[in-house]
């Protein structure tokens, strides 16, 4: 668990496009805050600067109490779940789970006993000799998801992850992301054009317009005052 202090944070794109002005969002040890709005209102510019990345033009981003504007994202104690899944594709599915916590000497034993307890959360253990073609939209999904959970970072990052899915797929998973981060207690910044989804996941919704903050509270207040 931890805590993200987000302080005037500014993206400008070389080129000149002001892609995020100035934000400011705490986010409490164990929350899950979602960033909503429309396409190009910075959303995904913000997530990655906390996720390192895209270098922070302005403004400091702290993890519990250290700023990580310059930290590699290696070393950023965060795990990102994308929308195309970034799986490695000559790879099992176990390889795919195991691979961050081999390239961080993770011992053998370890590897496999934290790679066996995602397997069995998400209920991917009868696909973990399979390539990732082998398998379905959601088994991919879900295979990301492990991946992110067995380094047992302070916070995951997610960048729209159910948008390559169906709409029946979409609400699944949506309950299953956020059981799995109630669970584990582990703080969320989760990313989504969708309002309803956002409305659904969000402890606290932060609402982005043209790079700017133009709501922040919980769903019920973001709903009574549209
Ligand atoms: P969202 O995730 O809300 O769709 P983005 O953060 O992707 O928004 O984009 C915010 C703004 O920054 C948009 O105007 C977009 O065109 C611009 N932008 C995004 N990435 C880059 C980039 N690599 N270079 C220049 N401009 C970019
Ligand atoms: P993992 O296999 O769990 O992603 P890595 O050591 O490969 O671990 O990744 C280190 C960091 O790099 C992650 O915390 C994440 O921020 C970032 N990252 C992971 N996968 C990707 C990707 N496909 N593209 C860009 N950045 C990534």
């Amino acid at each position: 668990m931890a805590s993200i202090h987000i302080d005037q944070v500014s993206k400008i794109y070389d080129g000149g496009v002001h892609a995020v002005k100035a934000i400011d969002i705490e986010i409490g040890d164990g929350e899950f805050i979602v960033l909503v709005g429309p396409s190009g209102c910075g959303k995904s510019t913000l997530l990655r600067m906390v996720a390192g990345l895209e270098t922070i033009s302005e403004g400091t981003v702290r993890i519990d109490d250290h700023i990580v504007n310059q930290m590699e994202p290696a070393d950023r104690d965060i795990a990102m779940v994308f929308q195309n899944y970034a799986l490695y594709p000559h790879m099992t599915v176990y390889d795919n789970l195991a691979y961050g916590l081999k390239n961080r000497k993770t011992p053998k034993a370890e590897i496999e006993a934290r790679v066996a307890e995602a397997a069995r959360m998400l209920e991917i253990e009868p696909y973990l000799k399979r390539k990732p073609r082998a398998l379905s939209g959601g088994q991919r999904q879900r295979v990301a998801m492990g991946r992110a959970i067995v380094r047992k970072p302070a916070a995951f990052l997610f960048d729209e992850p159910l948008s390559n899915l169906d709409a029946k797929l979409r609400v699944t998973m949506r309950g299953e992301i956020r059981r799995l981060q109630r669970r584990l207690g582990t703080t969320a910044l989760y990313v989504t054009h969708d309002q309803l989804e956002a409305m659904t996941l969000a402890d606290r919704l932060v609402v982005l317009n043209a790079g700017r903050i133009e709501q922040i509270g919980t769903p019920l207040e973001v709903y009574r005052n549209p």
